[in-house]
């Protein structure tokens, strides 16, 4: 390729579109402080969501920290390793302690099967991602909540407009966290939202965003997690697009799985009850199935000026900060987190460069 080609291009709506919709903002001067855009896209988002409440933030990492600090508790998360590094900060940052779940070898969501050994009169929550857009044993996690009286704060950041039997995935667990960076299927540019199905946490998280201020009065710890007005406009006409922008992702994902079926190459499981949304198209690599190794691939991928990403390696337990210093052994998500390519995908993805992948790949396995 003459340009570099990344794993993902930001969507942009037709730049009239955007111009019309921030325009009024010159007169009211309103820019932030859950304005006028931010009302109307937290409406419409909670819609297109299927969940009963939403709150937006700044980002989804925020998202994430604000869900936790609004259990007003600290102690043991019981989470994943195989994840962005984001996941992992919120839980720190917050002031709780990670203790690593691993995955299931198909899923690569938490193996609901090893969490009960994990749960300490120390834990105060539960941590799943619903990785790659993946859904999460959801209705395992919810007994597990029930049982064991714990809260459960998904990181659905990967999970635009998943459903599970119908359902909007942000509706299951207590609290779940979306991401609107401008990587990510949907985007504000920057920012994220929490879906809240406990109203007892409600009040407390639209406060903290907010300085801990509510009507005036200064009622809990807060930080400043507003999304401005800028990007709920963006939001608002990428919204919009989304029908089609799933669609042609979805045509795009199809064509590598048709091209590379008979590589030896791994896709993601289908999950008959799950509506899905094809963030990703990550790629399982067994060098003796496929005849080269996962960083073969991403070496020969680039000197063609294609980026492909090892996402997500290494696992976040390994991560230099975090290595050895909490519970829990997590060797599927090491083995997977070391096969793992993600490959270039994006709606208007051109076919050329689908070609030189699918060609590339083939010619490396020597099955061209
Ligand atoms: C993107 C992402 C986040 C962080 O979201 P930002 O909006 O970038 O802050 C958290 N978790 C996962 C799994 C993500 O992919």
């Amino acid at each position: 390729m003459k340009e570099k080609i990344f794993v993902t291009k930001s969507i942009l709506p037709p730049l009239e579109d955007y111009m019309a919709e921030i325009k009024d903002l010159w007169d009211s001067h309103m820019l932030t402080n859950m304005g006028p855009k931010h009302e109307k896209l937290q409406e419409k988002l909670k819609d297109y969501l299927n969940v009963s409440q939403l709150e937006l933030f700044v980002n989804g990492h925020n998202a994430i920290e604000f869900a936790l600090q609004s259990l007003e508790k600290k102690g043991e998360v019981i989470t994943t390793a195989f994840t962005f590094i984001s996941t992992t900060h919120a839980i720190v940052r917050s002031g709780c302690t990670p203790v690593f779940c691993d995955i299931h070898p198909e899923t690569l969501t938490m193996d609901v099967n090893l969490i009960e050994s994990l749960i300490t009169e120390k834990t105060v929550a539960i941590l799943p991602v619903h990785v790659y857009g993946m859904a999460c044993d959801v209705y395992a996690l919810e007994k597990l909540g029930e049982k064991y009286q714990l809260p459960i704060i998904y990181d659905a950041a990967h999970c635009f407009a998943v459903e599970v039997d119908g359902r909007g995935i942000g509706s299951f667990g207590d609290l779940s966290c979306y991401s609107f960076h401008a990587t990510k299927i949907f985007h504000t540019i920057e920012g994220g939202a929490i879906a809240i199905n406990q109203p007892k946490y409600q009040e407390n998280i639209r406060a903290k965003r907010n300085f801990g201020i509510e009507d005036g009065e200064i009622v809990t710890v807060g930080g400043n997690g507003k999304m401005n007005e800028f990007s709920a406009a963006m939001g608002l006409c990428n919204l919009n697009a989304m029908g089609q922008v799933i669609e042609a992702r979805e045509k795009v994902y199809r064509t590598y799985v048709e091209r590379l079926g008979k590589t030896g190459l791994k896709f993601l499981p289908e999950q008959e009850n799950v509506k899905r949304n094809y963030a990703y198209c990550p790629i399982f690599i067994d060098p003796v199935l496929c005849g080269f190794t996962r960083d073969q691939l991403y070496d020969a991928l680039m000197a063609e000026n294609i980026f492909t990403r090892r996402y997500f390696y290494p696992i976040t337990s390994e991560a230099p900060c975090y290595k050895g210093k909490y519970k829990g052994e997590s060797p599927i998500a090491q083995k997977v987190s070391e096969s793992v390519l993600c490959l270039p995908l994006y709606p208007d993805l051109e076919a050329e460069v689908l070609a030189t992948v699918c060609d590339l790949i083939h010619h490396l396995g020597g099955k061209s």
